[in-house]
């Protein structure tokens, strides 16, 4: 039997997405349903068995020789849990052994949200090419993942590259992590939208006070928004430089809606990161946009199921 397909679960705080997935990235199959974020652990895991039913369902199934998951952390890949902060139902949940049975048997890889969207930017998107990426997330919260030495680097648990909770304030706001001046809590959109309004932004008619509005008051030259996203780009550059200096990454890629921002963010962002990435090896640092998109979890979930799998040099993961 040839199983030259992966099967792939990207499990967030609202959906539970799966597909399968070739060895070129493409997606063959889908299912989806919503995440019952509110319920008890089973019924979530009920959830994710049906998406894999309907991908059972399909006829290429049985090409699938591992399933791959990225999933709302923090995750612990050593122990094959999960504990989504959006996910309550589930603390230290065995979803590794769990996925495993629901699937006939199939081998698992675990990896978090922001380590399969580094995959899937390292395999198909910005930082394709590069051995030495940094991939973050900045959205509702902030999180990354890295490549070093050409190989995605998930760390012993999953982990490895969150970059939204380094202290870039040692004395500022209290993190909901437990450390203060976090990436995450200056640079998120939350994050963004509540510093704008601190200040004395106001939202248009329509009342929407999400960083996207911010980032439109900030185009349009409203000087409390653009000061938000300078901010934002701040705190983002002084966690680029360190991890730059640390680890010797040469681009960094910025996804997620704040992501989506352009100019509004870049500009002051790039200005920042020659203020904080000085030292000669980090001087040519870029910083740019993620380009995949929806699927980007989904295809970083399959590349980590390749690259669990001894053939994985085939699939030039
Ligand atoms: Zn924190």
């Amino acid at each position: 039997m040839h199983t030259d397909l992966v099967a792939a679960l990207d499990i967030g705080g609202t959906k539970i997405a799966g597909a399968l997935v070739d060895r070129e990235g493409r997606i063959l199959a889908r299912a989806h349903r919503p995440t019952p974020a509110r319920e008890d652990g089973d019924t979530v895991m009920a959830a994710v068995g049906a998406v894999i039913a309907d991908l059972a369902a399909s006829p290429l199934w049985e090409r699938a020789g591992a399933v791959g998951i990225g999933s709302a952390g923090p995750v612990d890949a050593s122990a094959g849990t999960v504990s989504p902060v959006n996910v309550p139902g589930w603390r230290d949940y065995p979803l590794v052994a769990k996925v495993r049975d629901a699937a006939g048997g199939l081998p698992v890889e675990l990896i978090g949200d922001g380590v399969a969207i580094t995959a899937a930017e390292h395999w198909q998107g910005a930082a394709r090419g590069h051995d030495n990426a940094l991939c973050m997330v900045v959205s509702t919260g902030v999180g990354g993942g890295l490549v070093l030495g050409g190989r995605l680097h998930p760390g012993p648990t999953g982990n490895a590259g969150h970059i939204g909770h380094i202290s870039v304030d040692l004395d500022g706001d209290p993190c909901p992590c437990g450390a203060r001046g976090c990436v995450e809590r200056i640079a998120s959109g939350p994050n963004i939208a509540r510093r704008a309004l601190e200040n004395g932004w106001r939202p248009a008619p329509d009342g929407d006070t999400s960083a996207a509005a911010v980032a439109a008051a900030a185009r349009a030259g409203d000087p409390v928004a653009v000061a938000s996203f300078e901010r934002a780009a701040r705190a983002l550059a002084a966690g680029i430089a360190a991890t730059a200096t640390l680890v010797e990454i040469d681009i960094a890629v910025i996804g997620g809606g704040v992501g989506k921002a352009g100019e509004v963010l870049f500009a002051p962002l790039r200005k920042a990161l020659t203020e904080y990435a000085t030292l000669s090896f980090v001087q040519r640092l870029t910083v740019v946009p993620a380009r995949t998109g929806t699927d980007a979890g989904l295809v970083g979930a399959a590349a980590a199921a390749l690259m669990g799998r001894t053939d994985a040099a085939v699939a030039g993961v």
